[in-house]
């Protein structure tokens, strides 16, 4: 007998939907050595996260833990990834948010390593117009980028401490580690996560080519 808690997760949609994108995004190889990790919304205080070191190209809805912060702690009956507490830390800061998605991809490592400011603004790419906000690719399109560390509630102070400057992407980069997007509903979470991927890949060839920062 499935234990309660997975029976209700194998039932809930969501969690269904999230292993299904999490599966495509495998496929993209963004997510290699069991890296990475994905959330849904599941409720005000609560998401289902991907648990630690799980193969992301076959997760199942088993794999994935409900994590709470109704009580200020995050609560968590299982060992959810190491970066739950910057997904439930994005959750607070925006009701809005319904997905967090996190990748570790050749271009956003390399791309987060080369760029050496805190931020970096994209211009001039159709692609833009995938990120909620962006009605042109002459609109400046800027993301913040910041510096790895294994101390991850200390990196979601600094995201909050920086909301302002940093949600308007839907995304950030951590520097030599990899991308966070999130949107209002899954889908869109997934058209962002595509959407800066291109970006990010087209501009580190743009760099390459012409030795252009
Ligand atoms: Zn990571």
């Amino acid at each position: 007998m499935p234990h309660a808690s997975q029976h209700v997760q194998q039932l809930n949609p969501y969690a269904i939907a999230l292993c299904a994108t999490a599966r495509w995004i495998a496929s993209r190889h963004w997510v290699p050595a069991t890296g990475g990790n994905f959330s849904i919304r599941d409720g005000e205080h609560n998401a289902l996260v991907t648990a630690s070191g799980k193969d992301k190209g076959e997760l199942s809805p088993h794999d994935l833990l409900p994590v709470s912060w109704a009580e200020g702690p995050l609560e968590c009956p299982g060992t959810p990834s190491a970066e739950t507490a910057l997904h439930a830390r994005l959750y607070q800061l925006d009701p809005a948010i319904k997905a967090v998605l996190h990748t570790h991809s050749v271009q956003s490592t390399v791309f987060s390593r080369i760029i050496q400011a805190d931020h970096y603004t994209f211009t001039g790419y159709e692609m833009q117009k995938a990120i909620r906000g962006q009605q042109s690719h002459q609109q400046d399109c800027p993301i913040a980028i910041f510096d790895n560390t294994q101390d991850i509630p200390a990196l979601a102070d600094l995201v909050q401490q920086q909301w302002p400057q940093v949600r308007s992407a839907s995304a950030l980069l951590v520097r030599g580690h990899g991308l966070y997007v999130w949107g209002q509903s899954l889908e869109e979470a997934k058209r962002h996560l595509e959407g800066w991927e291109f970006l990010i890949h087209c501009e580190l060839e743009r760099i390459r080519l012409t030795g252009d920062l």
